[in-house]
C-alpha cells in the first residue's frame, strides 16, 4: 500500500490520479491533498477517498509542515505553474520522493532542486508523458547520444502565423490528443510546453541541448526516444493516455495492470517532422535561453504565466504571446541563480516585467 499526496487533486491530472487510486484499493492510499479555487470539490472527493488531511492553498500554509505531517511514501505534485515549485522543495528537502507533473518545478527549480533531492536521497519520479518515456527507454544507463522529444504539434500543426492571427481562446484549448488543464493547453498550442520540456529534460537527465531533437509527430504514439551510442533507438509506445506516466511513477519501479488500452499496429501511421521555427517562435527563443540558462527558464516561464493568463482571459491576441515572450527575453540579463531565495526573486521580476508590457 503506497501513500500519497496528492497536489492539485482537482486539475485534470488530479482526476486521472483518483480514478486510478479508485481502481487499484488495496495498492493506494491517499492520505493528503490539496485544491486551490475549487477547495469544495476537493472537500467532496475526500469524503469519497477518506482523504484525512486537506489543503487550501488559498491561504497561508507551509509545504513542509503540510507534508510531514502527511507523513507520505509519494508526493505527487500535479499543481499548474510556479506555485508547484516550493511544494517540489518541500518533498525534497523531507526526502521524500515526488511523482512531477509540474513541470515548472524542474524548469524554474533547475539544478538547485535536484540537487536537494541527491542530497535527501528522494527521487524525482516523471509524470510528464514525454520524460516518463525517456526515463523508461533509459532504464538507468547512461550510454545514449541523444533524445528525441516527440511533440504531438498542437491544435495548429501545419499552420502558418497569418493563418493563426485571428485564433480564439476555444480554438486554443481544442487539444488534438490530449485533454488537458487550460495553462498546459495554450502551452501546447503555442509550442511553449516543449520549451519548458526540453529545460525539464535538461534537468531530469543531466542533458545538454544539443543531446535533445524536437520531432513533430501528430500520432502522440510515441512518446518519446532514446538513441543509444550503438546507434539503436529505443522507443515508448502507447495510445495518448496519462494514466501510464502517473500509474508508473506512483508504483515504480513496479509495472501493474491498467485500464489503457493496448496499441494496434495494424494499418498504422506514424510521422514525425521538424519543427517549424518561423510559426511557432517560441522555439527560436528557446535557443536564446538554452544558450544561458541560469535565470533565462525563469524568466520565460513566468512571463510566459502572465501572458496565457491574460490570453485566457481575452486580453490578448494569440500572436501576442510570441512577440511578448521575445521581448521579455530580449530584455531579461544574465544573472546566475546561486539559492533558492534567488529563484523566487527572479520569478517575481519577471512576472512584474511582463505585467508592465502589458499596460503599454
Ligand atoms: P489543471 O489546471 O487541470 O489543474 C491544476 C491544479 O492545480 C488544480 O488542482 C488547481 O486547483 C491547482 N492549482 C491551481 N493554481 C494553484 C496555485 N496557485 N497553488 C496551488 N495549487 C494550484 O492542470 P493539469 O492537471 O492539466 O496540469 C497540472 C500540471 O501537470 C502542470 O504543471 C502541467 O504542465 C502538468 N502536466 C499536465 C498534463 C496533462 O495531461 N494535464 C500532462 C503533462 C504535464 P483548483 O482546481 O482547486 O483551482
Ligand atoms: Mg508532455
Amino acid at each position: 500500500m503506497r501513500k500519497i499526496v496528492l497536489l492539485g487533486a482537482t486539475g485534470s491530472i488530479g482526476r486521472t490520479t483518483l480514478d486510478l487510486v479508485r481502481r487499484n484499493p488495496e495498492k493506494f492510499q491517499i492520505v493528503g491533498a490539496s485544491a486551490h479555487s475549487n477547495f469544495g470539490e476537493l472537500e467532496k472527493i475526500a469524503s469519497k477517498f477518506q482523504i484525512p488531511n486537506l489543503l487550501d492553498t488559498r491561504g497561508e500554509f507551509s509545504a513542509t509542515e503540510f507534508l510531514k505531517k502527511c507523513e507520505p511514501d509519494i508526493v505527487l505534485n500535479a499543481v499548474s505553474g510556479f506555485s508547484g515549485l516550493k511544494f517540489s522543495i518541500a518533498a525534497g528537502e523531507l526526502g521524500v520522493d515526488l511523482a512531477l507533473a509540474n513541470k515548472e518545478s524542474l524548469v524554474a527549480g533547475g539544478e538547485l532542486l535536484t540537487e536537494i533531492f541527491r542530497k535527501n536521497g528522494g527521487k524525482i519520479l516523471p509524470v510528464d508523458s514525454e520524460h516518463s518515456a525517456i526515463f523508461q527507454c533509459l532504464a538507468g544507463r547512461s550510454d545514449f547520444e541523444k533524445i528525441f522529444l516527440t511533440c504531438s504539434g498542437g491544435p495548429f500543426f501545419g499552420k502558418n502565423s497569418a493563418e493563426l492571427s485571428q485564433i480564439s481562446v476555444e480554438q486554443a484549448l481544442a487539444h488534438p490528443r490530449w485533454k488537458m488543464g487550460a495553462k498546459i493547453s495554450v502551452d501546447s498550442a503555442t509550442l511553449a510546453n516543449k520549451v519548458l520540456e526540453v529545460f525539464e529534460a535538461m534537468h531530469l537527465f543531466s542533458l545538454r541541448r544539443d543531446q535533445i531533437e524536437i520531432l513533430i509527430h501528430p500520432q502522440s504514439i510515441v512518446h518519446s526516444m532514446v538513441q543509444f551510442r550503438d546507434s539503436s533507438v529505443i522507443a515508448q509506445i502507447s495510445p495518448p493516455t496519462m494514466e501510464l506516466p502517473i500509474s508508473l511513477a506512483l508504483n515504480f519501479p513496479e509495472k501493474i495492470d491498467t485500464d489503457c488500452p493496448c496499441q494496434n499496429f495494424k494499418n498504422l501511421n506514424l510521422s514525425f517532422f521538424e519543427p517549424d521555427l518561423e510559426t511557432f517562435r517560441t522555439l527560436k527563443i528557446l535557443e536564446i535561453c538554452a544558450e544561458k540558462m541560469q535565470n533565462f527558464p525563469i524568466v520565460f516561464n513566468a512571463a510566459n504565466e502572465i501572458f496565457v493568463a491574460e490570453f485566457l482571459a481575452g486580453n490578448l491576441k494569440f500572436l501576442q504571446i510570441f512577440e511578448l515572450l521575445e521581448r521579455a527575453i530580449s530584455e531579461t540579463k544574465f544573472e546566475s541563480v546561486d539559492s533558492i531565495k534567488k529563484i523566487f526573486e527572479i520569478d517575481e521580476r519577471a512576472r512584474k516585467m511582463a505585467i508592465t508590457f502589458l499596460k503599454k
